[in-house]
């Protein structure tokens, strides 16, 4: 495992990559900031690194992906993360919406329930020079001994709202979480507010890879 070199011709990539952003509506300063930072080739098969700065989800290995840029922008920007925030990302996955976070100023955790993912993400983040709190384990019923969080992000498709997951926001947290069948998700924002009210707001559909464990699909998605 090594990082590989960050070249002008991959910041010149990065660049494009950030103005389709742009053109598909992605408008936060800070998020459009990271993307341009964070070295996505460095998280691809040598076999897959032509295709990093393209705006396309790719395998990561274990039947799971990368996220596509443009919804790791959206969800990070539905979330509004400020510096000091304390953040849990439930599916590590790469790494690279960890990274988006870190940048943007937040203190994260980030719960991975598949094993080889865990232990090579908790290797590699730090070689980048990131560092968020790891933990392997079912993150669709959240990670209680570090709440409450000012907001959580989920990064796999769950079939309904998790509840553990909103008792463990502060209140004024913000989660975000993709929420359908196993094929389209819709997006949704969900504001915990004064005396435990909630503020439920509903976005595009995207395609994720199932959430699992007790509170998701289960063990697995089939
Ligand atoms: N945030 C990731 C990134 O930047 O690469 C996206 C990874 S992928 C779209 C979703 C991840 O969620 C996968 O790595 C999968 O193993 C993980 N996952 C699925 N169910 C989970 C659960 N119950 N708890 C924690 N992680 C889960």
């Amino acid at each position: 495992m090594y990082v590989q070199e960050d070249t002008y011709r991959h910041k010149g990539m990065r660049k494009g990559l950030v103005r389709i952003l742009q053109e598909k509506g992605i408008t936060q300063p800070q998020v459009l900031q990271a993307i341009l930072k964070i070295p996505r080739h460095v998280f691809f098969d040598n076999a897959l690194v032509e295709h990093a700065y393209q705006d396309k989800a790719f395998p990561i290995g274990e039947g799971q992906t990368i996220s596509q840029p443009y919804t790791v922008a959206f969800q990070t920007e539905l979330l509004h993360v400020r510096p000091g925030d304390k953040v849990l990302e439930i599916g590590t996955g790469s790494g690279y919406q960890s990274c988006v976070l870190l940048e943007l100023g937040a203190e994260v955790f980030t719960i991975e329930y598949n094993q080889v993912l865990y232990e090579r993400t908790r290797k590699f983040l730090p070689m980048m020079g990131y560092q968020p709190h790891f933990f392997h384990g079912d993150g669709s019923k959240g990670l209680p001994a570090h709440a409450p969080y000012d907001k959580i992000i989920v990064t796999a498709g769950a079939p309904t709202v998790p509840s553990d997951l909103l008792g463990q926001l502060k209140e004024g947290g913000v989660l975000v979480i993709p929420v359908g069948n196993n094929t389209t998700q819709k997006m949704f924002r969900i504001t915990r507010l004064a005396d435990k009210k909630l503020l439920k707001e509903e976005f595009d559909n995207f395609s994720f890879v199932p959430l699992l464990g007790d509170k998701g699909w289960g063990k697995s998605a089939k």
